[in-house]
């Protein structure tokens, strides 16, 4: 399987011989983008604690898809072959758990950062826009109306407004651009229906980069010692973020509203989009987390 320049075409492909192959996966959309793509979220495992992950929630982070789509076929062959994984008896992580991944929350954005944006296609406008010049391969992080997805959840979403304001964003934006008001876009309302739900035990959102895992909410650090846990299997760090990192995105929703555990992990290291000479590196930090959070005490 090739995850490198992971678009949505690819994403797609892998998702059906992933079910082809596999009758206990299953794949369904949980929604659609700005442009009709389908939020496609994987189905695997048959325990009690229920875990979501999610990837490229920006654009520019589309490893993360690439990530969680790997995760999701390695774990699927080992299955089959009755084979270890990750250190951890097969059988027993899918008894243990059942896992719903959605690897690509921004198809749009995702497909722009790595084919580029055709003159025919119906976000032209609003994208050149937003770029003011700049290269959209190397800085769009929003979706297709310039919404930055991870700033349009509901928590403190004044307060995020107010320093985007500061920071001179005041509408569609390549990055960090909120939107009118929390879920005004159809891909963050996905993920809130999926959420509310299946209510996760667990969930973990994937972002690049920093080799860190964010825990806290608005002083809340209830979560710190699972933030722990799961540095101590992946080498990452367990921190808080600072500023407008800390306001409006989708672990920050799942902490203040429902009061259940959330994690913003951001995977490897160095400049967006990381080079995919580290997904080896990636893969192998983030499938013992991703695995850890079958097992660890919540
Ligand atoms: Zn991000």
């Amino acid at each position: 399987m090739d995850f490198n320049n992971f678009d949505y075409e690819k994403l797609t492909k892998t998702l059906s011989a992933l079910v082809k192959k596999y009758a206990f996966a299953s794949v369904f959309s949980c929604g659609k983008s700005v442009l009709g793509r389908d939020i496609l979220c994987i189905r695997i495992g048959k325990g009690k604690r229920k875990i979501f992950l999610n990837g490229a929630h920006h654009s520019l982070e589309w490893i993360t898809s690439s990530l969680l789509a790997s995760y999701a076929c390695d774990y699927a062959a080992a299955l089959k072959d009755e084979t270890e994984f990750c250190g951890e008896n097969i059988l027993k992580l899918y008894q243990s758990a059942a896992f719903y991944i959605v690897p690509m929350v921004n198809p749009d954005g995702v497909n722009f950062v790595i084919n580029g944006i055709k003159k025919n296609s119906p976000a032209y406008g609003v994208v050149k826009g937003a770029l003011g010049g700049r290269n959209v391969k190397k800085v769009w992080q929003a979706n297709a109306n310039g919404v930055d997805l991870n700033h349009n959840y509901d928590a403190s979403f004044a307060e995020g407004k107010k320093m985007e304001r500061e920071m001179g964003i005041f509408g569609a934006n390549y990055t960090r651009y909120s939107g009118e008001e929390p879920f005004s876009e159809p891909e963050t309302q996905a993920v809130k229906a999926l959420f509310e739900k299946e209510k996760f035990d667990i969930s973990v959102a994937f972002h690049s980069q920093g080799e860190e895992i964010y825990y806290d909410f608005a002083g809340n650090t209830k979560y710190k010692r699972t933030a722990e846990a799961l540095a101590k299997v992946s080498g990452y760090t367990a921190a808080k973020p600072g500023g407008i990192a800390s306001v409006t995105g989708f672990k920050d929703w799942v902490i203040d509203k429902f009061s259940l555990p959330a994690f913003t992990v951001e995977a490897g290291k160095g400049q967006n989009p990381l080079p995919f000479s580290q997904f080896e590196k990636i893969r192998k930090d983030n499938y013992a987390l991703i695995t850890e959070c079958a097992f660890l005490r919540l």
